[in-house]
């Protein structure tokens, strides 16, 4: 064994997260390293950002100086700027309804429809980040910061020593080494190696979602706004082009998404809802849900598997919940310490977050003394996840009525754009999670919908009393018009101001 090289601060994992952390403390001076036993580039999920993601990610950029980052902000300047580095346009989050029957149906005030803005333009919007490319040029970057990156190299052991921090011992090609640090991040996502040699609680238990997936990229599927027409979909009244958006087709049991980049790829997946007690399972595989969902086969067209991923994934419960995301000497970035989504794509926004709040501690204060900050990040890391979870199952308990999860999603878009009001000016719980009057709004909205759960309404067939009390609920949070749509579940201003 060589001799151990000192490190401020360590991460395990080199995905984007761990990356842009790496890459703020290499700037700000401190010695920093990557561990990932993989290597750039490598297919990765996880692509839709929101306003919020980027609403963070440009003050990250200000506050640390990461003028090289600062395109990925906008769909306009990223494509101007990074046309090699896969993206898509991101305007707004869209619904289509399959119905009890599982039948998509196009109606005059599209009653099975939701299309809700998040920009106002294609050179403003959010992004699809296609995270081979992404992930592969932020660690890059953290590299030329002056980072340290050990790229296909495992953890063997990870170890606390008394006279100097963390001993992580690593092997590469048959090789083994060792480095020291003051500091680690866990940043291995659902790996997390740390935390588990930390033995810390798994309370995944706790959590109402319970989904599991299946997903890949695949090339040559045909643009949505063409299979709508099929259904005389009336388009003019979207707020924007529907591909070039997040789209959620909503089935009784589940949802698939699709994603689609500029470089002819399209991300495809499809979550399968189960009931919160059920066992951790893989249940669908593609060919059954093709089977069972013909609608997926027009959706999909002759598309086919692109040759990287080269492989359909198969997932067990998507959600994991861990009972720390920090200690004195350590600290996991939310998507180690915990996964609800993808619903609503709050992924990247709350990564994001979790950097820029680690990053702050580590600039304004000297690492052995954050100790109190890094409890208050742990507490709300995981609150936050909770949170999610609320607002995320709720939506799921409603798949089978699409008034009630349009409804439920209100609740999300109220907490999203109240984030996204909020944020510039200091708030910090993530999509008001930290707020007490908004818990006491999602904790009635979830009274209101389960003591309503046994009224079967299938379709809108006059007014919902749940649906309307949802709406009374919100209105202290809702600055943007949400249940108050110029047309028919057509959403044309939410966003914050970017120009
Ligand atoms: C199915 C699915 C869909 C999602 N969709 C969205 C979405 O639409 N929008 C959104 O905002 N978020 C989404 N997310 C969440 C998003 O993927 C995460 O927020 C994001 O990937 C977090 O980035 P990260 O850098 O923290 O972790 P990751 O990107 O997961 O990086 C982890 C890194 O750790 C490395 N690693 C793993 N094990 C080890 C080990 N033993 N030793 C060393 N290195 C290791 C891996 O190689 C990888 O490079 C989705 C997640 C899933 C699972």
């Amino acid at each position: 064994m060589t001799v151990a090289k000192k490190y401020d601060v360590a991460l395990l994992g080199a995905g984007f997260g761990a990356s842009l952390l790496a890459a703020i403390l290499s700037k700000q001076g401190l010695k920093v390293c990557m561990i990932d036993r993989e290597s750039h580039p490598r297919f990765s999920i996880g692509e839709s950002s929101t306003p919020a993601a980027d609403m963070i990610l440009p003050r990250l950029c200000e506050t640390y100086g990461l003028d090289e980052l600062m395109p990925f902000c906008r769909f306009g300047s990223w494509r101007s700027s990074h046309p090699e580095i896969g993206c898509g346009c991101k305007r707004g989050f869209s619904y289509f309804w399959h119905g009890a029957g599982g039948e998509y149906q196009a109606t005059e005030n599209h009653q099975n429809e939701m299309l809700v803005a998040a920009s106002s333009s294609r050179s403003v919007a959010d992004t699809q980040w296609f995270r081979a490319d992404v992930d592969h040029f932020v660690c890059d970057y953290a590299v030329r910061c002056g980072t340290d990156y050990f790229s296909q190299t495992n953890v063997v052991s990870i170890s606390h020593q008394a006279d100097f921090d963390w001993e992580v011992a690593l092997s590469a090609q048959e090789k083994l080494s060792s480095i020291q640090t003051d500091f680690l991040v866990d940043a291995t996502g659902p790996a997390a190696i740390l935390l588990n040699h930390l033995q810390i609680e798994d309370e995944t238990c706790r959590l109402k979602t319970n989904t599991s997936a299946v997903y890949s990229h695949f090339k040559e599927v045909p643009k949505a706004a063409e299979w709508l027409q099929n259904y005389r979909t009336n388009q003019t009244d979207f707020p924007y082009p529907v591909d070039d958006s997040a789209i959620h087709q909503v089935f009784n049991d589940g949802w698939l998404w699709q994603l689609r980049f500029e470089n002819g790829v399209c991300s495809i997946g499809y979550v399968s809802n189960h009931d919160s007690d059920a066992p951790s399972k893989t249940d669908v595989s593609w060919d059954d849900l093709l089977k069972e969902k013909p609608v997926l086969k027009e959706i999909l067209g002759s598309a086919s598997v692109s040759h990287i991923p080269g492989k359909i994934y198969k997932t067990k419960r998507l959600q994991r919940l861990r009972e720390q995301a920090a200690g004195r000497d350590w600290a996991a970035l939310p998507f180690t310490a915990g996964f609800i989504y993808p619903l609503h794509s709050t992924g990247i926004a709350h990564t994001l977050l979790g950097v820029e709040r680690l990053a702050a501690m580590f600039t304004r204060f000297n690492i052995i003394s954050i100790e109190d900050e890094l409890s208050s990040y742990s507490e709300r890391t995981l609150n936050e996840l909770r949170h999610i979870d609320h607002m995320v199952s709720l939506c799921y308990d409603n798949l089978h009525r699409f008034p009630r999860f349009r409804a439920a999603c209100m609740i999300y878009f109220a907490a999203a754009t109240t984030f996204e009001k909020t944020y510039l000016q200091g708030a910090d719980g993530f999509l008001c999670a930290g707020d007490l009057a908004f818990q006491t709004i999602l904790n009635e909205a979830s009274m209101v919908m389960s003591a309503s759960s046994n009224l079967s309404r299938s379709t809108e067939r006059g007014p919902d009393p749940a649906v309307d009390a949802m709406r009374g609920l919100i209105e202290p949070y809702n600055h943007v018009g949400l249940f108050h749509p110029q047309k028919p579940n057509m959403y044309f201003h939410t966003a914050a101001t970017k120009e």
